[in-house]
């Protein structure tokens, strides 16, 4: 079983090398800040009581308040989310927000529980990290199976807690309830940007796209990039994956997922209906990995045809698998760039919500395509001046600008 710390630790440890970077900093980087574990405790339907693991990573706050998602899964665990919330410093830094790194997590498979249950599930793992958030202190919001129905529930309970709503406590929320425009579609317009910006770099001419995962993420970008000329040739998810030659209509299988998430019931003229794991083999030039992380890994790495790789979700490509890749000169567009759009309109979405303004979808997404640029371009001359992958020079020029804006 990888271990997603030891790898984010590790590629922190090599950035320290490779740009010679003062030692000295490096143990600020490799433990968070502050590790929250708490024991949550739920009264379920029948009345049983069943306690559940509970974290909140806060990883570093040079740059301004802790920031980052919760997930429910039953994959969480302390090194996984220590894992995310340094991922989530490097994120903020590179794409220019004002935040530094968190992430929290519930080991609970979501699927077993009643939607009273979530509610209450919710509100107390809010109970038990109130007096460690807040909106200029730590800011959660959505990540795997998490949404704005669930950031309802904390700005609620946290509001409790203070005596007075605080709608900047969590981004991510509805639009009804303080929530941003262009906030759902945030990550996978963000991935569809810097998946241009990059093809356009290694003069891709041929198109072809398979997408990993169909969530949130993944079916945005596909969207976007099938609204813009590229052919999704094939989409996955834990149901199957889906092969069209001539490219799948993404706006017909957007519909459709909205109501079904089973890849097999789905059909279009001249679809063929594979296996999930065979989307690692499809003749695709780019490769979207939009599921979870070290889904690319030493068993599959050397089946990706791809030349390039933008990662939509946050570590799908272990260390392992990353080496195999370089090998055969694929191009990755690391996490901490290729999906730092969610964090990026939570930051307009928090940035409303404290002063109380309201910007419209257009704004919104032109401000993102210009702060995406220009991310993406730095990391770029970045990479160019010390001669270092996408993923070596983003640790590098965030770790850099992280210790830059500590005091110590
Ligand atoms: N969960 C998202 C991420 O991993 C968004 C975090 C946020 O909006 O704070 O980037």
């Amino acid at each position: 079983m990888n271990n997603p710390l030891k790898d984010a630790q590790l590629r922190i440890e090599n950035v320290f090398n490779t740009i010679n970077l003062d030692k000295k900093y490096l143990p600020l980087l490799l433990e968070p800040n502050r590790f929250i574990h708490v024991k949550v405790p739920l009264v379920k339907d029948n009345g049983e009581i069943v306690v559940y693991d509970g974290y909140r990573s806060q990883h570093n706050n040079n740059l301004g308040p802790y920031k980052g998602g919760i997930r429910y899964s039953l994959n969480v665990t302390s090194d996984e989310v220590k894992a995310l919330s340094l991922w989530m410093s490097l994120k903020c830094a590179i794409i220019n927000v004002p935040f530094g790194g968190g992430k929290g997590g519930i080991c609970v498979d979501v699927k077993t529980l009643s939607e009273n249950e979530i509610e209450r599930l919710t509100r107390s793992y809010t109970r038990l990290i109130a007096p460690n958030i807040g909106d200029n202190v730590d800011i959660p919001a959505p990540d795997v199976n998490t949404n704005g129905k669930i950031m309802n529930y904390i700005v609620d309970e946290y509001a409790k807690y203070k005596g007075k709503i605080h709608l900047g406590v969590v981004t991510g929320k509805p639009i009804e309830n303080g929530g941003s425009l262009g906030r759902v579609e945030a990550t996978g317009y963000g991935v569809y940007l810097n998946t241009t910006f990059a093809a356009k770099d290694l003069n891709i001419t041929d198109k072809t796209v398979a997408v990993e995962g169909c969530g949130n993420v993944g079916i945005y970008a596909a969207l976007y990039l099938y609204q813009n000329g590229y052919k999704v040739v094939a989409v996955s998810n834990t149901s199957g994956c889906l092969f069209k030659k001539d490219g799948i209509n993404i706006a017909n299988l957007s519909i459709f997922l909205k109501t079904n998430r089973n890849l097999n019931d789905y059909q279009e003229e001249n679809i063929k209906h594979l296996n999930k794991n065979d989307i690692y083999e499809v003749d695709a030039n780019i490769f979207l990995p939009c599921a979870l992380e070290n889904s690319i890994n030493e068993t599959n790495a050397s089946k990706i045809k791809a030349k390039l790789i933008v990662e939509g979700a946050n570590g799908p490509i272990n260390v392992e698998g990353e080496k195999l890749l370089l090998q055969k000169n694929v191009t990755i567009i690391p996490d901490v760039l290729a999906n730092a759009g969610g964090v990026l309109v939570s930051y307009f979405e928090w940035h409303q919500n404290i002063n109380e303004i309201t910007w419209n979808f257009d704004f919104i997404q032109k401000k993102q395509l210009e702060m995406t640029e220009i991310a993406y371009n730095n990391i770029k001359d970045f990479k160019l001046l010390h001669n270092l992958t996408f993923r070596e020079a983003c640790y590098a020029y965030a770790v850099n600008k992280i210790i830059k804006g500590g005091k110590y």
